[in-house]
């Protein structure tokens, strides 16, 4: 994204100009300075350029969705949690570069509302909130998945189950070294991407970034190796990861706080489906960055009446 004040040419005449397709602005790079904005003159240089620019901005454009469907999954994930929350979190508190947290017995029916008086610090809190919870956000994500995954037209969508690089200062008590991370590798043409909507419990703000710059960054020993992929992630499932666990319980609590979780989940999943049923998935995800983000902002509230009403009934 251009910050100064150069000055820009027209791509079809290579006259000075100002006027930025809109169609790819603001695009995230895959690599250094190849997003750069196509300008024109006037419209009919843009018309006359288009043939040339199409490929281009229509690459441009689903990397501008792909973000946009991860800031979404990003949101809800965190809707979800602050109101449906898994975990009896008792305290939480910053010592020596590590975040404790401290958790109590488990209650019934084991979701609540994040206790939203342990912190102001909003990382923090997304730390706390996100905490363990990459496998369950991919299964809670899967309905915005459905909907949504298809607009970018991605070739494959593998899960990957990497070592991530323990970060202070958000490193969580008791992680341990080099702690495995659950994230999902979409291919958009021959571009591959990485979406992380929990990377914040280990301290990462981004939601999307190239593999080359994730494996770089983020992965421990620096590179994604194929022991790491899961294979095509079931993004159709969304209780995947519940049934499993309680296949597997020992004890009756156990049971009914893993049955609540699953209630709950399904009750987002039906809200979610109705959601997308009623907008097609590239009107939601089109339009400017502030039509996008009010967009969600109205998602994200309905979510939180959706999930506070349903705990309270319960
Ligand atoms: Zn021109
Ligand atoms: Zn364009």
């Amino acid at each position: 994204m251009p910050t100064t004040n150069e000055i820009k040419h027209c791509a079809n005449c290579g006259a000075e100009a100002s006027k930025r397709c809109l169609g790819c602005i603001d695009a995230p790079e895959y690599h250094d300075g190849d997003a750069t904005e196509t300008v024109y003159c006037n419209p009919d240089c843009q018309r006359k350029n288009w043939p040339t620019h199409k490929p281009r901005c229509l690459q441009l454009k689903k990397r501008i969705m792909l973000s946009r469907i991860g800031y979404l999954m990003k949101a809800a994930v965190i809707a979800y949690q602050s109101c449906a929350f898994s975990v009896n979190l008792t305290a939480m508190e910053m010592r020596d570069g590590t975040l404790w947290l401290t958790f109590g017995p488990f209650g019934n029916p084991g979701i609540a509302a994040f206790p939203e008086n342990l912190t102001t610090d909003e990382n923090l809190r997304e730390t706390a909130l996100l905490n363990n919870q990459c496998m369950a956000a991919l299964y809670l994500g899967a309905p915005l998945a459905r909907h949504l995954f298809p607009a970018v037209n991605p070739i494959t969508i593998r899960r990957l189950d990497v070592p991530i690089k323990a970060v202070i200062p958000y490193k969580v008590t008791d992680m341990e070294w080099d702690p495995e991370h659950t994230i999902v590798q979409i291919q958009l043409g021959d571009e591959f991407w990485i979406l992380d909507v929990t990377g914040r419990q280990y301290g990462f703000p981004e939601f999307l970034l190239p593999l080359h710059t994730y494996e770089r960054t983020k992965v421990s020993g620096g590179v994604i190796s194929n022991e790491y992929y899961k294979g095509d992630y079931d993004i159709y499932d969304e209780t995947g990861d519940l049934v499993e666990l309680i296949d597997e319980t020992q004890t009756q609590n156990q049971e009914g706080r893993l049955t609540a979780q699953l209630k709950a989940r399904l009750h987002f999943t039906d809200f979610a489906e109705t959601h997308f049923n009623n907008i097609s998935a590239k009107v939601f995800l089109s339009g400017s960055e502030e039509e996008f983000r009010s967009r969600v902002g109205s998602f994200v509230d309905k979510v939180k009446t959706l999930m506070t009403n349903f705990i309270s009934s319960d």
